[in-house]
């Protein structure tokens, strides 16, 4: 559950807020002093801030500041007036969003919810970075050079994953044997490209269910191979 700071000084609001929030199903608190919005911003876990501007010992510009110092948390400011929306630009304080009050609490839920989303995902890209090809049941993790077959992990050899990755990288172009070696055999490699047709049927034997009809790999007779999409 999404956990939200509020920081408003007008109870009546704060509540209004926290009531529609909590009616989304997020966990709210409220901090009506600036400097302990401040502090519990910068020290607690929240994954949403709504800020007012106007606050007894320390005003909303001043705590996303502070927050944009050490945190990506997403920050709405929330304002009586219009005019503050330019400053608040014109600041550059790094806040998501902003709205006026009076706003429907409808529009704020709404807000959050995409900014608590695009935040997720943003985290969620940061935390992925192994860089996969996912076609049709085979997954390669480029990164941690692994292969899963429908979640069944296969053990391939070096080139027998350089080749796969390197078809399945660039599907549904057909590349002849003699492409295929140059690309993944080095210039030393003693052998040739009847290496590639032997590794193919490695592989094959590893990913395909009916290695008499390759959904993975094709054979384009007389030219070479493809993975299909
Ligand atoms: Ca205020």
């Amino acid at each position: 559950m999404s956990k939200i700071l509020i920081v408003e000084d007008e109870q009546s609001i704060a509540e209004l807020e926290k009531d529609y929030l909590e009616l989304s199903n997020f966990e709210v608190e409220i901090e009506n002093d600036g400097k302990t919005g401040l502090e519990r911003a910068l020290n607690e876990d929240f994954d949403m801030f709504i800020l007012d501007l106007m606050l007894p010992t320390l005003d909303g510009f001043e705590i996303c500041r502070q927050i944009r110092e050490v945190k990506n948390t997403p920050v709405l400011m929330v304002s009586a007036k219009k005019d503050d929306i330019d400053k608040i630009r014109g600041l550059g304080l790094g806040a998501d969003d902003y709205i006026t009050k009076p706003f429907s609490p409808s529009e704020l839920v709404a807000r959050v919810k995409a900014h608590l989303a695009r935040y997720e995902r943003l985290i969620n890209s940061n935390v992925t970075e192994n860089e996969m090809v996912e076609i049709r049941g085979i997954k390669i993790d480029k990164t941690a050079r692994r292969v899963f077959v429908n979640d069944e992990e296969k053990i391939l050899t070096t080139k027998e994953f350089d080749l796969l990755t390197f078809l399945a990288s660039n599907p549904n172009h057909v590349y002849t044997k003699e492409e295929l070696f140059r690309s993944i055999w080095d210039m030393e490699s003693v052998g040739d490209i009847a290496t590639v047709t032997v590794h193919i049927k490695k592989i094959r034997e590893k990913i395909e269910m009916d290695t008499s009809k390759p959904q993975y790999i094709e054979t384009i007779w007389g030219v070479g191979y493809r993975f299909k999409v």
